[in-house]
């Protein structure tokens, strides 16, 4: 009764250690030949945080995380929009971390291997395609090494590979590259001096120029922290860009002169820029949300089901939900279809709605309202936009993220209930 996991990203590992706490036998396959601390900053939201606090990593998330504590719109002025407090200072029981990516996944992989008695983890195992047999399920890959194919049998496969899933590849060969909405994101990560809270979450300007920053360090004895940023411009969406790769590194002459006069008295979006030596480039892409993951004993997880804009803080947290879910029905319904069904039929719609949320209304949507009324100058934000309408938009992001304080603070995590 093996579950076959195609990718160890953060999906991929969240399921082999949920799996793991159920007793039920994975393996995970690799396309990567060791796990490098790749990428730079990502935020998890408490609802995935309980879920990592379930895996037992709680210690480990503090020690290389900073607990968020604000999160905050700025016209491209660098005025105040609107600001709330996250986490724990805005009620939750559990709080929002910002994290590196690569030391969150190298923390998850290492977890991993002390936990296990056997070896479950095959790196260097690119899935090339998967094959249905009379019982079981087949998944393909290529030994990087040996360059030789070598298959794996199971009772499901999970496709954890991310936005260029090739499993989804096999499912929907007609879909072609993700979409591009014409926007490229430069990311990047300096030593520097925090803002506001010292554990602030930023974003500044409008539609077409943005700039994102937040520390994920406490500070150091200087009073400094490691601040990532993202620097966002908008060009035609027509115009052919290069394919989706997170760790694409490129020059920052690219785009600095569009930041040259964005510094403000309390960041400095300029400094920081010129400040970073490696700075990788990322097209703005997501998918078409699809209406069925599940196709006998295969199913989808995290970005390769569901890759969306990484606008609201989304993509690492709902991946690690869908494992947790997931592994809830296997456990429920034994390793089988049944039980892809069922975490398809509770995911699936959530999902889709943060994908178009975050295509039109995300966090962020208010800044571009602020920029369409008055250019982003203005001495009282109250005579721009009203209270009630940044309560508002707010709360309603909140609610499609599954964000709600009180509901989360009454409920346990998702393998509680199985105990
Ligand atoms: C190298 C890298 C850097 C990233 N950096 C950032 C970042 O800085 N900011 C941000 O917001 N998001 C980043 N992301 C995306 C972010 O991790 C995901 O949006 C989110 O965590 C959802 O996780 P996931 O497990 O679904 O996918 P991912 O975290 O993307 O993991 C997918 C995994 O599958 C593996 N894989 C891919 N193809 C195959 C294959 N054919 N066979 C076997 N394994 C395969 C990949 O190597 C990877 O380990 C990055 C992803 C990657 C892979």
């Amino acid at each position: 009764m093996t579950v076959l996991i195609c990718g160890s990203g953060i999906g991929g590992l969240c399921l082999g250690l949920s799996l793991q706490q159920l007793k039920i036998p994975f393996q995970i396959f690799e396309a990567s030949g060791s796990i490098k601390p790749l990428g730079v900053g990502i935020n998890l939201q408490p609802n995935a945080v309980r879920e990592l606090y379930a895996l037992g990593i709680k210690d480990d998330l503090k020690r290389i995380g900073i607990q968020t504590e604000e999160f905050g719109l700025f016209s491209k002025k660098g005025l105040e929009i609107w600001t709330e407090p996250r986490g724990l200072k805005a009620g939750y029981n559990v709080p929002q971390f910002s994290v590196h990516r690569g030391q969150l996944q190298k923390l998850l992989y290492d977890t991993l291997i002390k936990r296990m008695k056997r070896h479950t983890v095959n790196l260097g195992m690119k899935a090339i395609g998967f094959e249905n047999l009379i019982s079981s399920i087949q998944i393909q890959c290529v030994n990087t090494n040996s360059k030789k194919l070598e298959t794996f049998d199971g009772d499901v496969l999970v496709a954890c590979d991310g936005i260029n899933s090739s499993i989804r590849k096999q499912l929907f060969p007609d879909e072609g590259d993700p979409l591009w909405n014409g926007a490229i994101l430069w990311r990047g990560l300096t030593i520097a001096s925090p803002f506001r809270t010292n554990a602030s979450m930023v974003m500044i300007g409008h539609d077409t120029q943005r700039f994102v920053s937040y520390p994920i360090s406490e500070k150091d004895h200087d009073g400094n922290a490691k601040i990532n940023w993202i620097a966002e411009l908008k060009f035609n969406p027509e115009k052919p860009w290069s394919k989706s790769d997170w760790s694409k590194k490129v020059d920052k002459s690219k785009f600095i002169d569009r930041f040259s006069d964005w510094s403000f008295d309390w960041i400095n979006p300029l400094n920081l820029i010129t400040e970073t030596s490696s700075i990788y480039e990322y097209p703005m892409v997501d998918r078409a949300p699809l209406q069925k993951w599940t196709f006998k004993r295969t199913t989808l997880l995290g970005d390769a089901a569901h890759p969306t804009y990484p606008v609201g803080s989304n993509g690492a947290s709902q991946a690690i939900i869908d494992a947790r879910k997931l592994a809830f029905y296997l456990k429920v319904n034994g390793t089988n279809e049944e039980a892809l069904l069922n975490y398809e039929k509770e995911m699936l719609p959530l999902t889709t709605k943060i994908t178009f949320a975050n295509r039109s209304s995300g966090p962020d949507a208010l800044l571009q309202v602020v920029e369409d009324r008055c250019e982003g100058s203005f001495k009282n934000i109250r005579e721009i936009i009203s209270q009630n309408e940044l309560e508002a938009h707010s709360e309603k992001y909140k609610s499609v993220a599954g964000l709600n304080i009180e509901k989360l603070n009454n409920s346990d995590d998702i393998l509680s209930s199985l105990n």
